[in-house]
């Protein structure tokens, strides 16, 4: 197993799936980004600049929200 340079920890790759979707809104194809966690990476700061970099060459559209019931920024992909 490969370890960390720094800690010495095992090293756990963080994956993220890319998933075709259709938007519930229009009903248009639409990319969805998931972590390998299984979450939608939803909250600000969930993804790394670097998975928003993949996600986005690989035609995930993500966007930057503001919830005023939740009173916080998260991160939604769009059609
Ligand atoms: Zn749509």
């Amino acid at each position: 197993m490969n370890t960390c340079d720094q800690h010495g920890k095992p090293l756990l790759a963080r994956v993220l799936r890319i998933q075709d979707y259709e938007c519930w809104v229009c009903g248009k194809p639409i990319k969805v980004a998931y972590r390998s966690d299984g979450s939608y990476g939803l909250w600000e700061g969930d993804y790394t600049d670097a998975e928003k970099q993949f996600a986005v060459r690989h035609g995930v559209k993500i966007r930057n929200r503001y919830s005023h019931t939740a009173g916080a920024r998260y991160e939604v992909n769009v059609c």
